[in-house]
């Protein structure tokens, strides 16, 4: 007799069963629940009081917060609460059908045709949530068993959008066009994807190279820029825009997934790209197709939120000077800041206990910064997740260095020279 695995026989099954509950009965639960815990990994939620802002109510205490993705500060905008409830009154609530029944509304309908204008798309989609998007696009564009390349610190929805969709998923070094390059060498691939700002380091993606990378191998990119539009670009167009102000030619065959739940301060996602991707996804894209439209009160709110931020150019002036004084600042007392321009500056602890501990200590001062940990990023590189909004003030700032600076362990050799947000 080989040694071939054979079927379990229904006795077998039973005690798999059997095996398979236990491990999910509520007494297995909480040990594993103490074990992320004692690892410094278990993950607690806050409850806000009242509205989003760089200065929340948490549990009746006032806080100074540098934790959210409100980069523009619009997130409570008086202007945007009140087309909130403009949109209510002219459409009610909820949009009481997915799509493609009857809940595509004329407000969604002007909201895609506005994001397709900013991003520089023939067409966009909106999608109920970023991560919806991102397991959307992905599966309905790939076959099963394609190649797929993603940058290593992709944000964890692309990767389960590769998941979903049955891809072989190849994870290339973060940003390391050349070993991309290696990895892929004649080989197929049918789609790049790559984060445009990364979520958790705040770095840009070398979109020009990844799009001349993907073209070559006669694939797809798909720029996720959750964290670039609103913030970087010309007027907020996003990373694509970025580069194309430094004379990239964008051929328009990039997809762009953009997220409307930060800078834009409101809620919800979509994706833009040419005419056939677009009908593609509507045919296709599972995400899309059998989930309830956004609630067109919330398009409606979103169209306001996308003129201001056009529009309000000082908003990303000013977040340029913060993310300037705080880089000069953390210079200055040599703390680890990862090298990014943007918004996101994270700065690095190594372990999750000692993230966990100078969160907590900065916490117990009145500002919170938010202790990133695995899974999140990769183990030894858990970190403050430093995030600024154009609501900070320069003394909101210095009220952080100054706390950073007596944080233990914190603090080496003066450091690199400060750099600030791209136009
Ligand atoms: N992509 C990136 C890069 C993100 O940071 C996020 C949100 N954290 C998402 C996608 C998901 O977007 P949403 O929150 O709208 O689901």
């Amino acid at each position: 007799m080989g040694t071939a695995l054979r079927r379990p026989g229904s006795a077998d099954r039973l005690d798999q069963r059997a095996a398979g509950k236990r491990r999910r009965d509520d007494a297995a639960l909480r040990s594993e629940l103490e074990r992320l815990r004692n690892a410094h990994l278990y993950r607690a939620r806050r409850v806000l009081d009242g509205p989003q802002g760089v200065r929340p109510v948490i549990d009746g205490r006032r806080v100074l917060s540098f934790c959210s993705n409100d980069y523009l500060g619009l997130a409570a905008h008086p202007a945007l609460a009140d087309a909130l409830r403009e949109g209510a009154g002219r459409y009610g609530v909820g949009s009481g059908a997915a799509h493609l029944i009857t809940g595509h509304g004329q407000a969604h309908h002007r909201l895609e045709e506005d994001l397709a204008a900013f991003v520089g798309r023939p067409r966009a989609l909106l999608f109920s949530t970023g991560y919806m998007a991102n397991l959307g696009v992905i599966s309905a564009l790939c076959e099963r068993g394609e190649a797929l390349y993603a940058d290593r610190l992709n944000h964890a929805s692309l990767n389960d959008g590769a998941l979903l969709a049955g891809v072989r998923l190849r994870r290339y070094p973060h940003a390391d066009t050349a070993a991309l390059e290696r990895m892929r060498a004649g080989g197929d691939a049918a789609m790049l994807i790559s984060d445009g700002v990364f979520s958790m380091d705040g770095d840009l993606a070398p979109v020009p190279d990844l799009a001349s990378i993907a073209e070559t191998a006669g694939a797809r990119l798909l720029v996720d820029d959750a964290h670039g539009l609103g913030v970087i670009g010309r007027a907020g167009r996003g990373s694509l825009d970025f580069y194309r102000s430094r004379g990239w030619h964008d051929d328009g065959s990039v997809i762009v997934m953009g997220t409307l739940g930060k800078a834009f301060g409101t809620f919800g996602a979509f994706v833009a790209a040419s005419e056939p991707v677009i009908e593609t996804l509507i045919q296709r894209a599972r995400s899309y197709i059998y989930t309830t439209a956004l609630p067109p009160a919330l398009a409606h709110a979103t169209s306001a939120a996308l003129t201001l931020a056009q529009r309000e150019d000082w908003r990303r002036e000013h977040l340029r000077g913060l993310i300037a004084r705080l880089r000069a600042g953390a210079a200055d007392l040599g703390l680890p800041l990862m090298a990014s321009q943007t918004p996101i500056q994270p700065l690095l602890a190594g372990d999750a206990e000692t993230a966990l501990a100078w969160s907590r200590s900065l916490e117990d001062q009145g500002v919170l910064v938010t202790a990133i940990r695995p899974p999140t990023v990769p183990k030894g590189a858990a970190r403050l997740r430093i995030t600024l909004s154009a609501a900070h003030t320069e003394q909101d700032v210095d009220r952080l260095l100054e706390l950073l600076r007596s944080l233990p362990g914190a603090g080496h050799e003066p450091a690199a020279s400060a750099a600030g947000l791209p136009g």
